[in-house]
């Protein structure tokens, strides 16, 4: 029976930290396994996640052709295995649960939510039917339940990706790709069918700056020179360095693999296979012309080099312009948080705002027990790796403040108390284990269509097979 007068160490045997993470995608993880590993504290992670799968965009976003990256699950499978570790999963928080109910049951909570929404491009014709986020086209092929009603017209010929980051190479690559390489992987069956069927012989991929700037890495640059079905073409005249990029190179070896690759590439000319990947540099798109009730044309500026003033370059519109067909456009300009009822957001930066991982309010003060990481934290770069050690940087703050922390023993504290709240809220909660379950019937349904998984792709659906698992295996919640 709890004592309610006693005041006691938190972090303690007797009184355990307990941490809410809302969100399961590698931050989530790595905050989960530092504050697990952490020495001398007693913790109780909680961890909750919108989906009732878990693991973010590992499942939701890395490129299905990109298997050995999403490896890296199994790192988070050990950390989930942890006794004093919990998921929730399809408990959305500002839908299930509230920012007071954590804070009732749990000392810390951490934000590690992600920016789930995406930037506009802001020109003429962008809601043109056909004209698409990078983020609805990447969940749509992921299987990822908020996208599963998409539809993309690939009967078009030709299509535009802008932006030159990895997103975008993703994007390009996957409807460049031969259709067959993609369809043993984990892609949605929907999404394999359409592609089946698509007829894009064109596919634009437009850069606003030149070839030293671009945000590509040199790994993702080659597959698109190494594609079974398709040429990456580039411009030998637009690979032409001013000083500024030409000194940039030298310092950033990174950039030097991409330009030595292009110019290599530029060499090749447009090649013999039946899909071309037309690379442009310096090109912005200044508008989106409609044709037949939908996007068909778009118009691009040419850009200039000009310093930032900041020791770099950004493009400059030189008023030339150029009309190329588009009948599918997908922007991939950045992504953007989505904020969270009683969570403060920064809307114009587009995530949380933090020092060092420790949330501040909109006088810029510390939210006691308030915590964010990864792409939620610091905005959407970095790789799943890069995760890792941020998430470390706001464990660290945890624990300086935790060091700090008494509190009485409260039974609202308590893992019983929480899971109780969970229940009332969302009866229809996922566990680990009920994701084991499903996870084993995509596998074992991939297995059949000779695929490496084939996913459950709705909420429903999702629910229904792990209701039937667990009757199957006797299991009670
Ligand atoms: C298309 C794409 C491809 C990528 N490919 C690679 C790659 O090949 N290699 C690589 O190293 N990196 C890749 N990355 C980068 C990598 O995915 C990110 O670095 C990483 O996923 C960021 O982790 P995160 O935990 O901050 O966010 P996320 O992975 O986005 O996880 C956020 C989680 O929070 C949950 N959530 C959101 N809101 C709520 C809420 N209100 N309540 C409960 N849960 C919520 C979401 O469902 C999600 O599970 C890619 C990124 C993208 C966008």
């Amino acid at each position: 029976m709890a004592d309610g007068n006693k005041v006691v160490k938190v972090g303690s045997p007797e009184r355990p930290l307990r941490v809410a993470i809302i969100g399961s995608g590698p931050s989530g993880f790595y905050a989960a396994e530092a504050l697990l590993n952490a020495k001398d504290l007693a913790v109780q992670v909680d961890m909750f996640d919108r989906l009732p799968t878990p693991y973010g965009l590992v499942r939701g976003g890395v490129a299905p052709d990109h298997q050995k990256i999403k490896n890296v699950t199994m790192v988070y499978e050990k950390i989930a295995a942890r006794p004093a570790f919990r998921f929730f999963g399809n408990v959305m928080l500002g839908r299930d649960i509230q920012v007071d109910d954590l804070r009732r049951h749990y000392d810390h909570i951490v934000y590690a939510v992600g920016n789930e929404s995406d930037r506009r491009l802001k020109v003429p014709g962008e809601d043109l039917k056909g004209s698409h986020s990078a983020t609805a086209f990447v969940g749509w092929y992921n299987g990822h339940p908020d996208w599963r009603k998409e539809d993309f017209d690939l009967s078009q010929e030709s299509a535009a990706v802008i932006g030159i980051g990895n997103v975008a190479i993703d994007v390009t690559r996957i409807l460049a790709e031969d259709v067959e390489v993609l369809a043993k992987t984990d892609m949605a069956r929907h999404a394999v069918e359409a592609l089946r069927g698509s007829r894009v012989k064109t596919v634009w991929l437009l850069g606003r700056r030149g070839p030293v700037q671009a945000a590509f890495s040199p790994a993702e640059l080659k597959e698109l020179c190494e594609l079974h079905s398709s040429d990456l073409v580039v411009r030998e005249d637009e690979l032409k360095l001013d000083e500024v990029s030409r000194a940039a190179l030298e310092k950033d070896p990174e950039a030097k693999k991409n330009y030595d690759l292009l110019v290599q590439q530029a060499k090749k000319g447009e090649g013999s296979r039946p899909r071309k990947i037309c690379l442009r540099f310096c090109v912005s798109p200044t508008e989106l012309i409609e044709g037949n009730g939908r996007v068909a044309k778009m118009k691009l500026e040419i850009n200039q080099l000009v310093a930032d003033g900041k020791g770099g370059l950004k493009a400059q519109g030189t008023g030339q312009t150029e009309v190329i067909d588009a009948g599918l456009v997908f922007r991939s300009v950045g992504y953007h948080g989505v904020p969270i009822p009683g969570v403060p957001f920064d809307a114009k930066a587009g995530h949380i705002p933090n020092k060092d991982g420790r949330v501040l309010d909109d006088k810029a003060a510390v939210v006691a027990g308030a915590y964010v990481v990864g792409w939620a934290k610091r905005g959407p770069s970095g790789l799943i790796g890069t995760n890792r050690a941020d998430s470390v940087l706001t464990v660290k703050a945890m624990l300086e403040d935790v060091a700090k922390l008494s509190a009485p023993v409260e039974e609202s504290k308590t893992p019983e108390a929480a899971l109780a709240t969970v229940k009332a809220r969302q009866p229809d909660f996922v566990t680990f284990q009920d994701w084991k379950l499903l996870e084993t019937l995509e596998l074992s349904r991939g297995k059949q269509s000779g695929k490496i998984r084939e996913k459950f792709t709705t909420v429903a659906e999702m629910l229904e097979a792990i209701k039937k698992a667990r009757q199957e295996a006797c299991l009670v919640k």
